[in-house]
């Protein structure tokens, strides 16, 4: 049983209070035939530019670290249990899909599959709107990424072997349920997304593991076991990221489940996040956003890198950044 937990939206001049018992969190799903564009066009300075599909919003996951909380506070709810049970759906996603690819001009490296949503969470096993989208790239001969925690990709099987330059990325923070409960209390165990790892990998599919987010303190010292595990499971690619905050309200909300699912040890934790951010939780601009700043981080960089290293995976390649263009210089008249 859940109750309803939303931080204020800063985005609303209300928000509600709930004096005594807070009601029980429902799930509600919306179902939106207004959306006009299904990809979106994002630049970070990791990553170069990046497009997104997203067929749903809201993740019935409810990882309490997730960056997309913030997302549901721009279409008016919160980024606490309405973000876990308020779920908007596209179900026209495939269609806009296909029409936005035929009128493109932008040439996509891969068309990524993720960053507002689970594109697997448990509602596409009767939506079906990631795998018919899926099916237009493969149509298109779009290059596609994928990043899930849901075995519920081994379904379409039948289509991912066919994509072209296929990658897909299980997101594995923790080796164990007992760990990985705390944070993420309504997501497939570890065991299953490893299992789900093997049945791509064993079919020809690239893959590789998040190990995000690291929670120091708590699963660093798992980063060689996920490691060992992903490398039996096929898996080539590995990445880790320090936990990180954008908002407020994902701050507010992650701090209290994690005293409310271990009170004995969340102090101790917040702790050794602040010790990365002078303090903070909340990193202060971009660079810092991904990683830590002591020896404590250094020495878990140097960890992943030892494992990374004896088990063979193979390194990213740098994405180039976008040319600079100089900026128009001002004719003069005569
Ligand atoms: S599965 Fe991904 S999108 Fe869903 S709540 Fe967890 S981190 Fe967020």
């Amino acid at each position: 049983m859940r109750y309803v937990n939303n931080p204020p939206n800063p985005y609303q001049k209300y928000s509600a209070e709930f004096l005594g018992e807070p009601p029980s969190a429902k799930l509600e799903i919306y179902e939106e035939f207004t959306t006009k564009k299904i990809i979106t066009k994002a630049y970070s300075s990791d990553f170069g530019y990046r497009y997104t599909v997203n067929c749903y919003r809201g993740c019935i996951h409810a990882c309490t670290y997730c960056f997309a909380r913030q997302y549901h506070e721009y279409l008016g709810y919160s980024a606490g249990t309405d973000f876990e049970t308020k779920i908007v759906v596209k179900p026209n996603a495939p269609i806009l899909l296909r029409e936005e690819l035929k009128k493109t001009r932008e040439k996509m490296k891969t068309l990524d599959f993720s960053f507002a949503t689970d594109p697997y969470l448990p509602l596409e096993a009767s939506y079906e709107l990631t795998r018919k989208c899926l099916q237009v790239c493969l149509d298109f001969q779009i290059p596609v990424a994928i990043i899930t925690k849901s075995p519920l990709i081994t379904r379409d099987l039948d289509i991912l072997t066919k994509l072209k330059n296929l990658f897909v990325f299980f997101s594995i923070p923790f080796p164990t349920t007992e760990k990985s409960n705390p944070f993420e209390p309504f997501t497939p165990i570890p065991g299953a997304r490893f299992r789900a790892m093997k049945t791509l990998t064993d079919a020809g599919i690239k893959c590789g593991i998040g190990i995000a987010p690291i929670i120091l303190g708590y699963n660093d010292s798992d980063i060689p076991v996920l490691l060992e595990k992903a490398r039996n499971a096929g898996a080539t690619k590995a990445f880790i990221n320090f936990i990180h905050f954008d908002t407020d309200s994902i701050e507010n909300y992650f701090v209290e489940k994690l005293y409310e699912k271990i009170p004995t040890k969340a102090e101790k934790i917040l702790n050794q996040q602040k010790r990365e951010r002078n303090g903070n939780l909340r990193h202060k601009n971009f660079a810092e956003r991904n990683q830590g700043k002591t020896e404590k981080w250094e020495i878990v960089v140097k960890l992943f890198e030892l494992h990374f290293k004896r088990l063979g995976f193979e390194k990213f390649e740098k994405t180039p950044k976008p040319e600079e263009k100089p900026l128009p210089v001002q004719q003069k008249l005569f």
